[in-house]
This record gives structure tokens, C-alpha cells and sequence, in this order.
């Protein structure tokens, strides 16, 4: 069995933390698993960091970090992986609202041939104004994207360390890593589990949450497809714009030329009274900017690819100098 990392993201939890760390402790126990638990203080500030050092005081499976500041979940837990060990890695509310009961579900799941498996909270112990806009919300991710899952948002997955070494999670981006992680080759499952209403504490996100994660999601979606080639988007709409413009301008030329040079057409309208070289002009201009835009995004990106970022995710590697793990036995 791998060692199992779970990492949770702590943010004025004070009054679930000893009885959370109880619940996974006791699980992990009892399916004998090699495990850790890391809290992530996100600049709480309440008793919570004192809360999570007198349980790291009594069990050294038990790690603490603490933030300066609130820097928000997706930072939280990218720190939290990033001092984690192990092959597997769980990511969980501290709310208790998440059961550390379907943590061997969640394994089981994984063990089908996936990569990460994203809680799908089946039956929502939250109010409706949280619910109704979640559904819409993962409804609007799958089709905007093609990974079609219930419950993106939810707090509680599971996945191969891989996953945190490629996608860096920053901003609120942590209700996008199945979409980050299937956009570089890893298989992406869901599995239903049981979701708690909050008995102590209160929700950190309000409605805010909507057009944020609205945002997120064209910025998700532009990354995960034009990511290494971005003037593919941006000049394509700028090329089609400029051309526009530029047909616009050669028809008015001639219409021009004919209008001056023979009588027959001296009753057309001067050029000062077609619109359409306000529109052409404008055509001309955004198709220009939207170009230069790509050119820029496209200097961004080949300064990533010096800095070492790499435009692909191996799998496996058999053969010479490889990491084959039967060979190494
Ligand atoms: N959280 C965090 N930093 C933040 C906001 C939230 O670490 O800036 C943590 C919070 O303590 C909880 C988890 O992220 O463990 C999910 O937050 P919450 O339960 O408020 O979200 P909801 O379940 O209402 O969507
Ligand atoms: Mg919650």
C-alpha cells in the first residue's frame, strides 16, 4: 500500500480540528495505512493554529503549516503538497463536512486505473443558494471543457503525486485541477460521497464565488487549450478581423475611384456619409491589436519553455537510464 498524504486547508476551523484529526486517525488505523496529516493554517485567526500544535505535540504523523496571511485554499494546499511525502495524496476540508469514512472508497476508486478521483457529493447538506449555482456551475465546466463531472468544486479527492508535480495551483484555480491534470494526460474519475451539513464554523466563500469562478473558468478553458499556442485563438479572430477591415477598405476604394472618375455614379453618396469606413477602420485596428496580443502571448511562451516548463507529461519510460520499477528490483 502507498503512503497516503492528506492535506487540509485551514482557515478559522477551530472547532472541528481535534475532532476531524479523531475521525481520520481512527480510519486510517483501522485499514492499517502508512499515512500523514498535514494542516495548512491559511491565516486563521482564531485558536486554530494553537488547536492543530497540540495535536502535532502528541502524533509525529501529524505535520502543521502556517501561513503568514490568508493566501486562499489553492495556495494552501500546494503547500501542503509540497511538504508532503506521499504516493498518494488526499486533499479535505477541515469543516467536517468532508467523511474521512469514504477515505478507502476514494483508494479503492483510484486503484480502477485512475489518476484522480474527485468527491462527488451526491446528496449536498448545503443550502440551495450554494447548490442550485454548484450545479449550473459544473454543468457550464463540462461543456466548456469536455471533463464531465458532478462536483469539480469538491473539496475532497484523491490523486497520484504526479498530479501536484505538473499542475501548480495558484489563485482560486483548485476548483480546476481535474480539468488542469486531465488537460495533460491524467484519467480523471469521480466517485459519490457522503457530505456533512457544518456544525461549527462558517462557510468561507459567499456569492462572490460565481463570477470568480466564472473568470476562472475562460482562463482554465484558454489555458488548457491554447496554453503552447496562443496565437492560434488570438490571431485567428485577428485575422479574420483585419481581413474584414481590409475588404471593406479595397471595396471602398473603388467605389470611389468609380464615383469621381465617371458621371454615371456621381449621384453615390460621398465617403464621409459611409459608415462602413468606420467599420472597416475598426475591423482593421482590432484585427492588428489581436494580432500583436498573440505575438506577445507567444514571446510569454517560448520564455516558459526556456525556463523549463515542460510541453508534455510522460507516462512511463522503459529502457535505457529508465525508472522501470521491476528492472530496479
Ligand atoms: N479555506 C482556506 N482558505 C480560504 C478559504 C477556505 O484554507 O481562504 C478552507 C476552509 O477552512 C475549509 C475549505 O477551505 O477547510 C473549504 O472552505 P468552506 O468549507 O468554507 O467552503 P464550502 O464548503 O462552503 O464550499
Ligand atoms: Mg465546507
Amino acid at each position: 500500500m502507498s503512503t497516503l498524504s492528506i492535506i487540509i486547508p485551514v482557515f478559522n476551523e477551530e472547532g472541528s480540528l481535534a475532532e476531524l484529526y479523531r475521525e481520520i486517525t481512527s480510519v486510517a488505523e483501522s485499514h492499517k495505512y502508512e499515512f500523514e496529516i498535514i494542516f495548512v493554517d491559511d491565516g486563521s485567526t482564531d485558536q486554530s493554529w494553537e488547536v492543530m500544535g497540540d495535536l502535532a505535540r502528541a502524533d509525529e504523523r501529524l505535520q502543521c503549516l502556517r501561513f503568514r496571511r490568508n493566501f486562499g485554499k489553492a495556495a494552501a494546499l500546494r503547500a501542503g503538497a509540497a511538504a508532503s511525502v506521499g504516493e498518494l495524496i488526499i486533499t479535505m476540508d477541515a469543516d467536517l463536512q468532508d467523511d474521512p469514512a469514504e477515505i478507502p472508497n476514494l483508494i479503492l476508486k483510484l486503484n480502477d486505473g485512475y489518476d484522480l478521483v474527485s468527491g462527488w457529493k451526491q446528496v449536498r447538506n448545503d443550502p440551495i443558494g450554494k447548490t442550485l449555482p454548484s450545479k449550473v456551475f459544473n454543468w457550464l465546466v463540462g461543456w466548456m471543457t469536455g471533463v464531465k463531472l458532478h462536483d469539480h468544486n469538491c473539496g475532497f479527492k484523491i490523486y497520484r503525486r504526479e498530479i501536484f508535480d505538473e499542475v501548480k495551483l495558484y489563485g482560486e484555480m483548485h476548483r480546476f485541477v481535474p480539468v488542469l491534470a486531465s488537460a495533460r494526460g491524467f484519467k480523471v474519475g469521480e466517485n459519490p460521497v457522503n457530505h456533512r451539513a457544518r456544525t461549527h464554523g462558517v462557510s468561507k466563500y459567499g456569492w462572490s464565488r460565481l463570477p470568480k469562478g466564472f473568470l476562472d473558468l475562460l482562463t482554465v478553458s484558454f489555458l488548457t487549450g491554447f496554453n503552447q499556442r496562443p496565437q492560434h485563438l488570438l490571431g485567428m479572430f485577428g485575422m479574420l478581423s483585419f481581413m474584414a477591415g481590409g475588404l471593406g477598405l479595397v471595396y471602398l476604394t473603388v467605389y470611389c475611384v468609380l464615383r469621381v472618375s465617371f458621371e454615371a455614379f456621381a449621384d453615390w453618396l460621398p465617403l464621409h456619409q459611409r459608415p462602413l469606413v468606420i467599420y472597416s477602420l475598426g475591423a482593421l485596428l482590432l484585427g492588428a491589436q489581436l494580432l500583436c496580443m498573440g505575438f506577445l502571448a507567444e514571446l510569454i511562451v517560448a520564455k516558459g519553455q526556456r525556463d523549463g516548463r515542460e510541453p508534455y507529461s510522460i507516462k512511463e519510460h522503459l529502457g535505457a537510464q529508465s525508472q522501470d520499477p521491476e528492472q530496479a528490483a
